[in-house]
């Protein structure tokens, strides 16, 4: 990271920062922390004061982990009250169940689910100590000459104001602000999932395994079960926009649905108990490249459409979103240049950091959907072979290779190493050469 070491020259003197970050979630404290260590005078600011919830499935993976390490928050991360993650359980539409384990229980957890009350508030307060913080809710931008030149909202004390910066980061999360001002908030329903989350507690054969269940009608979205501490448990799935409203689902209804009668599922939940309201969220995905930058401001995180196509995760690449955007932003203030031009470096390197792994992923995700028989194919000869379930511990995500399993080697591994088109044009070859 480039340190300021000066202030950059002709800058108008109305600027009260040098960057306001808008959004205090994975991607803004992750940003404002790399920002305030560098000597930025920054402020960040959220619509809510935390503690505060968000609707999530509560994982956080390796990702996550190796950024915090380098801001040095991890071993009080690794304190915070949740749930060590050890490895995932997988079943496929006809119902074959495979558990697999990325690490051994002797050594330190490669994942973890914190509920997002805890994990966030944690964020929020390590940055706090690092940086101005304000509770402020964005209603619009401060435009001049094409620029981005701050913030209006409403204060804490319910107040207009306006707030101004040299530039602003918008990490404002799925219906953010700053990206509908310019009009990058529009994906094609192709890229949205629509996501719900319930909290149940005394549901019974819960591991230290995530478990994401492919269930026929939401495929490629699953059904999900990640376990948390006190014997709580987060349950919930999610769908791509687009197929749900072909398939008319009503996600809460279908949670229920699979709850009460699938097989797998109603000997566990014969005593759980509903803790609270099932709510649902968007997540803008990475399949569609957001335009992310413009004169005096970036998008990060979901802002960004950052998730994972694949796996709904979209934590990680938020945080590494929040440091790239950092990077730019501290060698924009050395350069005093804010224009679209310069900032378009972070576009380009954020990209080529996450870039091949979304591709790999989007191609797998369209995959499953075409093929859901596949992965019956891969869970039953998992559950068959030990080698075979040995050779995808090595690879699995959210707690494992996330690079691995975009890899080529991987795709090669499953016989799968083949363009869309390819698979479409060689439906017949795919399934004998599977034995599907
Ligand atoms: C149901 C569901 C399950 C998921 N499960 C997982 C999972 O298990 N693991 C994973 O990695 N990812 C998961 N995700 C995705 C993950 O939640 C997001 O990718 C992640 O939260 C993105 O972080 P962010 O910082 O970009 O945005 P957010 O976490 O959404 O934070 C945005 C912040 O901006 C603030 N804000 C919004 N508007 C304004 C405004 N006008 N003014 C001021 N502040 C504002 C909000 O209050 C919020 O604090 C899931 C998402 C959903 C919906």
């Amino acid at each position: 990271m480039p340190e300021i070491n000066e202030r950059p020259k002709g800058v108008s003197d109305a600027s009260e920062y040098d960057v306001i970050v808008i959004g205090a979630g994975p991607a803004g404290t992750v940003a404002a922390m790399y920002l305030a260590d560098a000597g930025a005078n920054i402020l960040l600011i959220d619509k809510e004061s935390f503690p505060r919830d968000k609707i999530c499935g509560d994982a956080q993976g390796r990702k996550a982990a190796g950024i915090m390490k380098e801001l040095g928050i991890y071993g009080e991360y690794e304190r915070l009250p949740g749930q060590k993650i050890y490895g995932i359980t997988l079943s496929s539409p006809n119902g074959t169940v495979v558990e697999l384990d990325v690490e051994k229980r002797n050594k330190p957890a490669p994942g973890y689910c914190h509920t997002r009350i805890v994990f966030d508030n944690f964020l929020f307060q390590s940055a706090k100590k690092r940086c101005k913080t304000r509770v402020f809710n964005v209603t619009d931008l401060l435009i001049e000459n094409s620029f981005v030149r701050g913030i209006i909202g409403i204060n804490e004390k319910g107040d207009q104001e306006e707030i101004r910066a040299k530039m602003i980061l918008g990490a404002d999360g799925g219906n953010s602000v700053v990206a509908r001002k310019f009009n990058l908030n529009t994906n094609p329903p192709e890229h949205f999932i629509v996501a719900i989350r319930a909290y149940y507690k005394n549901v019974e054969g819960m591991t230290d395994r995530i478990e994401i269940h492919m269930i026929k009608s939401l495929i490629p979205g699953y059904f999900w079960i990640f376990p948390l501490p006190n014997g709580e448990a987060n349950v919930g799935l999610g769908m791509i926009v687009k197929d749900k409203n072909e398939k008319k689902v009503n996600l809460k209804e279908a949670l229920l649905h699979e709850i009460k009668n699938n097989p797998l599922f109603i000997p566990r939940f014969k005593d759980a108990k509903l803790l609270d309201e099932i709510r649902g969220w968007n997540l803008p995905v990475a399949s569609y490249h957001r335009r992310c930058f413009g004169n005096g401001f970036m998008l990060l995180g979901d802002a960004a459409s950052l998730i994972d196509p694949l796996s709904g995760e979209g934590v990680g690449n938020a945080m590494i979103s929040g440091k790239v955007a950092a990077k730019t932003a501290l060698e924009a203030l050395k350069k005093n240049d804010f224009s679209e031009r310069f900032l378009k470096r972070y576009d380009k390197e954020l990209w080529s950091e996450i870039g091949d792994e979304i591709k790999t992923n989007y191609r797998l995700q369209k995959l499953g959907k075409r093929f859901p028989h596949l992965i019956d194919v891969l869970l039953m000869k998992a559950k068959a072979d030990e080698s075979m379930r040995k050779k995808i511990e090595e690879l699995l995500p959210y707690t494992g290779g996330r690079k691995k399993i975009g890899s080529f080697e991987f795709l090669k591994f499953l016989g799968l190493s083949w363009s869309t088109k390819d698979y479409e044009d060689h439906e017949e070859e795919l399934k004998a050469e599977t034995g599907g």
